[in-house]
């Protein structure tokens, strides 16, 4: 085994990681390279990787394909502003996207992050009633557990209980909160779907558009629900004349099994976020997909124009590397794909349902769920699965996989394996504190 780098300690002194405190002693890994569904830590050892560094590498590390579009557009240009010039890994890209995004949208804004998608999505449904001559409806209607990111618009309609809604109050926007949908595998009296009416009809002259994650609820609980749901939600929307806006951003590029999970309900967003895995993970870049009828009242607003405009839109890199991304995608049988790592996490997690401290293990595409009993995971758990080889990072009371696509069979064993084993063992011992997502 080699040193810890040098470098790890400034590290731990200066530089903040995701959710964490300063001068922390909990346990950081050091990177220092990867490889297909394998991450390399500086002491040499290889951790099969179930994270895809939160969802978005799909095509695994270090893609030939991937890595040459990506030097083929910095041999061009790197970055360029968006302002008043275009050029065509943008325009290749949002072809793309309008080519394969459920339903009939016609328009695509290129942002920085899925938070800022989210953003962006919230603006358009505003400004789209003030186009219509409704600017009062500014307030959104989702379901509890969810998560839309962590600027303040988005952080306003996640979950109000395990987003950060009491930090924040005073300063958060009050959004509208229905009880989140039964579990697929619990039974559904239609109470959620009920609730969720009431409010719609309760405020629907505030409300400019309902959000909601399909099918897959990611961070606010890993929470797999029915695709009638959806349905319903939308009929809904319709009905009452509220926009529909679906944030695929940890769900699009066949996460779930379809390339987008609302295709699950045959349902059709008027607003698409998309993120993540829309660059294979190599690259920050995010989009918010828009219909020509929303878009044109945006434009009616008293604005004129949708409000929004960062430095770095549209980057050439993100943009070239994510048409690359799309079209490997789409030339591979990958739903096959996803569809056999669903079987073998259904297999390779079911041990894990016979742990009594284990309140329920799902599954749907490349997702795998295990949720705990309480709010606690065993102490050391992360050490303890880096330990046994696999990088996964479970939070408040859930070990999750979502793995890169292009997993083996035999590295997918090893993640099942090594969960199963730390958890088995490690569920006798004392709680720990929340670790942080
Ligand atoms: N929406 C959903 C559904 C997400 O899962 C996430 C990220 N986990 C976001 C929005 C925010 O994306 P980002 O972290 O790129 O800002």
């Amino acid at each position: 085994m080699q040193q810890q780098p040098d470098w790890l300690r400034y590290d731990r002194d200066h530089v903040w990681h995701p959710y964490a405190t300063v001068h922390s002693d909990t346990p950081i890994w050091p990177i220092v390279e990867a490889r297909g569904a394998e991450i390399r830590l500086a002491d040499g050892r290889w951790l099969v990787d179930g994270m895809a560094s939160w969802w978005s590498v799909i095509h695994g590390y270090r893609h030939p394909v991937l890595d040459a579009a990506l030097k083929a557009q910095i041999d061009r240009f790197s970055h360029v502003m968006f302002g008043g010039l275009t050029h065509e890994p943008a325009v290749e890209l949002a072809r793309r996207l309008l080519t394969i995004a459920p339903g009939s949208l016609d328009h695509v804004f290129f942002a920085d992050s899925g938070s800022v998608a989210v953003e962006v999505a919230l603006k358009m449904a505003i400004q789209c009633w003030d186009g219509r001559g409704q600017p009062q409806r500014k307030r959104f209607l989702t379901i509890q557990s969810g998560y839309h990111g962590d600027t303040f618009g988005a952080m306003s309609v996640c979950d109000p209980e395990n987003g950060m809604h009491r930090l924040f109050s005073g300063f958060l926007p009050e959004q509208l909160f229905a009880p989140a949908p039964p579990l697929a595998s619990e039974a559904d009296d239609g109470s959620a779907l009920e609730a969720f009416e009431t409010l719609l009809k309760q405020h629907r002259n505030e409300i400019a558009a309902v959000i909601l994650e399909p099918i897959v609820q990611g961070a606010g609980g890993m929470r797999i629900y029915r695709p009638d749901y959806l349905k319903s939600v939308a009929a809904l929307c319709r009905q009452h004349d509220v926009l529909l806006i679906l944030d695929e951003i940890a769900t699009g590029f066949g996460r779930t099994g379809t390339l987008f999970a609302c295709e699950q309900a045959g349902v059709e967003p008027d607003i698409l976020c998309l993120g993540k895995a829309l660059t294979g993970g190599y690259m920050t870049l995010a989009a918010t997909l828009v219909s020509d009828e929303v878009a044109r009242d945006i434009c009616r607003s008293e604005a004129g124009a949708l409000m929004h405009g960062p430095t770095f839109m549209a980057n050439p890199l993100a943009c070239a590397v994510a048409g690359a991304s799309i079209d490997l995608l789409l030339s591979r049988p990958w739903r096959d794909r996803v569809i056999a790592i669903e079987r073998q996490l259904e297999q390779g997690l079911a041990p894990c349902r016979d742990l009594h401290t284990i309140t329920d293990v799902r599954t749907i595409g490349a997702i795998g769920v295990i949720e705990l009993k309480g709010n606690h995971l065993p102490p050391g758990i992360q050490e303890t699965l880096v330990g046994a080889g696999v990088w996964v990072r479970p939070f408040r009371n859930l070990v999750y996989v979502m793995p890169p696509y292009v997993i083996e069979d035999a590295q997918l064993a090893t993640l099942t394996e090594a969960i199963c084993e730390v958890l088995s063992t490690r569920l006798q011992m004392q709680p720990s504190p929340n670790p942080p997502l």
